[in-house]
């Protein structure tokens, strides 16, 4: 039976069905927009599935990229903007978990749909055929639940990456997942040690990025994290029993990126920023849990984390400056805040200051009002430094390089030593930023 439902696709997705239909093919919006619109989501990106090769995909439209010819898939460009346009296709076998040994194209959209991971994945819909819906797709959007099209222990066994792929999906969307899916995470676990490091960091970043980063800690029961991320079960049997604290490590980890802003770096580092907590425990003489040096610890063990997981080198740096920082107590005195703006970096210290407020706010609260109102006022006087326009960095320092080579002074480490002596005293005091005086008060007398 044809659904009445209807979806209003962008003007460029409705020209590139109805452009492969008069040449008579099918085609149709599928996956991952056609979930959202039902949802009334704002899909991220339009995909598009249909009966043509790609060959004839090149042959219909102006501007084509052929991004995975082999999978099928062309890229369609219309009015700046990408649309991958896939032949319907059936995966072949997966012999290790990871990739299809190989794909064949087929005339059938029933068989494109049925190699979907997601019943709510695997709809299609076009202005004509409206949606096609074949594995329950709709019911499960109502009851809003995550479920394997087919057999969940089969598909799972094919892509080892659908099992984490259930857990964002559930987190992305707040669904749940379905009893005998979950049940095959349960199971299969195990296999994701077979997927690319690039392939689980893409799906593990979209679920700390989620409305519902606490799905990690489903992830720990049905042991996920136990294989893509031991070092979070650690922390998930690390107890904190001090003052400060009123969750184990790892209840608190997810508590912190919970609180903090859906950016990519700061909830990788509020997931890291204790993690070396389980090995720095300690039980002091009143028999409270302390974890001495534990930021530091931690910035060696997220860095083993981050490039496991394949992390660009500029990502890990600023995680592993903001976990090094993360428990250092933040100056109020707008001198010493000034070098410490400096040695955080002007780009990582508003950064800092969203990842003290995540990490109070996963603490016990009976502490929260007075911590808080110190990040306040520190973000006040931060605001005022800005405002002023205080020198904060070698770059905004009145002498540079030249200037002392220009006075005589050899190229070399002495010059450095003598900027660095500068900027500490405009830092201490923003009015000694003249030039006159510096080069009077560091060269003069040198
Ligand atoms: P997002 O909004 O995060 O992009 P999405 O549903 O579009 O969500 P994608 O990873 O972009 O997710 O995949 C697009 C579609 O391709 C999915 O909706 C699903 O139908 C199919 N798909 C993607 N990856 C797999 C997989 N590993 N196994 C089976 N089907 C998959
Ligand atoms: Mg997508």
């Amino acid at each position: 039976m044809m659904d009445s439902v209807h979806i209003e696709l962008p003007d460029e997705v409705k020209k590139i069905i109805s452009t492969l239909e008069s040449a008579g093919f099918e085609a149709y919006a599928v996956g991952g927009c056609v979930r959202d619109c039902l949802l009334g989501r704002i899909p991220t990106d339009w995909d598009i599935t249909t009966s043509a090769d790609p060959s004839d995909v090149q042959r219909l439209f102006y501007r084509t990229i052929p991004t995975g010819i082999e999978h099928g898939t062309v890229t369609v460009r219309e009015k700046g903007r990408n649309f991958e346009v896939t032949t319907f296709r059936i995966d072949g076998k997966y012999s290790d978990s990871r990739h299809p040994e190989s794909v064949t194209f087929t005339s059938s959209l029933r068989e494109d749909l049925a190699r979907r991971d997601f019943t709510v994945n695997a709809m299609a819909y076009s202005p004509a055929a409206g949606i096609v819906d074949l594995f329950g797709g709709q019911d499960d959007l109502k009851d809003r639940v995550i479920r394997a099209v087919g057999d969940p222990e089969q598909r799972f066994g094919e892509d080892a990456l659908r099992i984490l792929r259930a857990l964002r999906f559930a987190a992305q969307l707040s669904f749940d997942v379905d009893k005998d899916t979950e049940e095959a995470v349960r199971k299969l676990c195990g296999t994701l040690s077979k997927i690319s490091a690039e392939r689980i960091r893409t799906e593990l970043e979209k679920l700390l990025l989620s409305e519902h980063p606490e799905l990690l800690v489903k992830a720990y029961r049905l042991g996920v994290t136990g294989v893509i991320l031991p070092e979070f079960d650690s922390c998930m049997v690390t107890t904190q029993n001090n003052r400060y604290h009123c969750y184990t490590v790892g209840i608190h980890t997810v508590e912190a990126i919970k609180a903090a802003p859906a950016d990519r770096v700061l909830r990788l580092t509020m997931l890291l920023h204790d993690i070396a907590k389980p090995c720095c425990r300690i039980i002091d003489s009143m028999g409270r849990d302390r974890f001495p040096g534990h930021a530091d610890k931690s910035v060696e063990i997220a860095d083993a984390v981050l490039r496991r997981l394949k992390y660009d080198n500029d990502t890990r740096r600023k995680v592993l400056k903001l976990v090094e920082l993360h428990d250092e107590p933040l100056p109020e005195g707008a001198a010493g805040l000034r070098v410490f703006i400096h040695e955080a970096g002007r780009e990582l210290f508003p950064m800092l200051l969203e990842v003290k407020r995540a990490d109070i706010m996963a603490k016990n609260p009976s502490m929260r009002k007075d911590k808080l109102a110190v990040i306040d006022r520190v973000r006040e006087k931060y605001d005022r430094i800005l405002a002023d326009g205080d020198c904060l960095g070698l770059d905004e320092l009145c002498v540079n390089g030249q200037d002392l080579i220009a006075l005589g002074i050899s190229p070399g480490k002495e010059i450095g030593e003598i900027l660095r002596r500068m900027l500490m005293d405009v830092l201490n005091d923003p009015s000694h930023n003249e030039k006159e005086y510096l080069l009077d008060k560091y060269v003069k007398d040198s």
